[in-house]
């Protein structure tokens, strides 16, 4: 299997370096040359464990990958989830499921993709005996999995940008209290729409990228979209035959990564009727599923932070689809986008998508009323999702966050206090993060001198 970038003027290149390169250098994100239609092998994937199903899916991806040291990858990956299904599918009702997302190291759904992206990346380095610098930027969640996917590991060294201040202490916590000499978390003076840029500005410079071996660990990476096809996999394969083929996967959504998984997997022919794009008050999504016009507008930090985002990354996938696979279109639209802030799609094809917009007055009512319905306790981000369900189809709510990473929210909803014993211990460890301004040249000037 090769890939190809959304803009044309990178690749094909196999698994191995679509994944280590991250973003394209022509700027756009790679994709499967071809979607391969996995239909015929889905009666052989019912009732795999969570591991061996995510080998067989894999392997017909990294195909640059000996299948037994890809086994080998998968199970260290998800050896280390709290659950015996790694992602349980709880039933709330004849039509609701949660599926939850939040048993991995860091208590979000990223451990799925981080976990494994970090023994990938363990994995080349060995085999190519070389060390490599990862860089990304956080809203919250992607930071804390992408430190523990590559905790300590040798040769690696990891640099986390966050916004200071808008993270949740706990979050922050997950970052900064880890201990290990190869963890930089790097607390930027400013939103995360604008470390995003700076990022954006230094992957863009090929000096620098090739001389720090720099990898980027943001939702666009190859390797975390197809990790995250698997769970809607699993998901689909626990549901009643009977409910399969009406099933509608409800997502928080920030940057469009997790939901761009379910729908690879759709395109990938597993029959699954439609996906609800849920956002927060940060919702250029909502309204481009509504109005077909894809609009920046202004960050208001939220209740639910990790999906407090204005510009999705991963929606160049998207659009690529959309103007029928034509890397010249994406091109000029990107480029629309980038001088303009907008760009309207004169014929939007929304597919099987709809979409909803949560507010933060709407958040706590929400935690609320599902508490009360199903005695179940939701994260801000998955309340984002239940606010309203479509009656006629199957849902399947995606939970991406434990409830015991926001506290402060549920007691002020609920009057319970959710808790979790690793972040109990976590609340004892000092601190250590460094402060810089957002710009390329202060981070570029940290990676200089931290580089491994
Ligand atoms: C990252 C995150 C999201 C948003 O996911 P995207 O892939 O960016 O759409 C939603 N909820 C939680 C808890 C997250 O950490």
């Amino acid at each position: 299997m090769r890939y190809v970038s959304t803009r044309g003027q990178t690749g094909p290149l196999g698994f191995s370096d679509a994944v280590a390169t991250g973003l394209a250098p022509d700027g756009g994100l790679f994709l499967p040359e071809s979607m391969p239609d996995i239909s015929g092998l889905l009666p052989r994937l019912e009732r795999l464990s969570y591991a061996d199903l995510c080998f067989e899916f894999m392997r017909g991806f990294a195909t640059d990958v000996p299948a037994d040291t890809l086994r080998q990858i998968v199970n260290r990956s998800y050896a280390g989830f709290a659950h015996a299904d790694t992602a349980p599918l709880v039933r709330l009702d004849e039509r609701t499921h949660v599926l939850e997302l939040f048993h991995g190291p860091t208590l979000a759904f990223k451990d799925f993709a981080l976990q494994l992206l970090g023994n990938l990346y363990e994995h080349q380095c060995r085999t190519r005996g070389e060390s490599i610098n990862v860089l990304g930027a956080t809203s919250g969640d992607t930071g804390a999995a992408a430190i523990h996917g590559l905790l300590g590991k040798p040769g690696t060294a990891i640099f986390i940008l966050y916004p200071d201040g808008r993270v949740s202490p706990l979050q922050e916590r997950q970052m900064t209290c880890t201990g290990a000499a190869n963890v930089h978390a790097l607390a930027v003076d400013g939103t995360f729409d604008d470390a995003q840029a700076a990022l954006k500005e230094i992957f863009g410079d090929q000096d620098f990228r090739l001389r720090h071996r720099l990898s980027a660990v943001n939702s666009i990476n190859l390797a975390r979209v197809l990790a995250q096809c698997v769970y809607y996999l699993f998901a689909w394969l626990r549901l009643p035959a009977a409910e399969r083929g009406n099933v509608e996967f409800v997502v928080p959504t920030g940057n469009f990564g997790n939901v761009l998984a379910g729908w690879w997997l759709q395109q990938m022919g597993v029959p699954i009727r439609g996906f609800k794009v849920a956002t927060n008050q940060n919702d250029i999504l909502y309204r481009l599923f509504t109005t077909g016009e894809y609009r920046v507008g202004d960050v208001a930090p939220s209740l639910a932070p990790s999906m407090d985002i204005q510009v999705a990354s991963n929606f160049e996938r998207f659009i690529y689809s959309q103007v029928g696979r034509d890397p010249a279109q994406v091109r000029a639209i990107m480029a629309a986008f980038k001088a303009t802030g907008a760009w309207k799609f004169e014929h939007f094809d929304r597919g099987t998508f709809s979409a909803s917009r949560c507010t933060d007055a709407e958040i706590p009512g929400i935690i609320q009323r599902v508490h009360r319905q199903y005695g179940y306790v939701a994260d801000p981000h998955t309340a984002c999702a239940f606010k309203e369900l479509n009656p006629d189809r199957v849902s399947v709510v995606l939970s991406t966050a434990s409830p015991a990473k926001f506290p402060d929210t549920i007691k002020a909803a609920i009057g319970l206090e959710p808790t979790h014993p690793s972040l109990e211990t976590l609340k004892s460890r000092p601190v250590v993060k460094h402060r810089l301004p957002a710009t390329a040249a202060a981070i570029r000037a940290y990676v200089d001198t931290h580089a491994v």
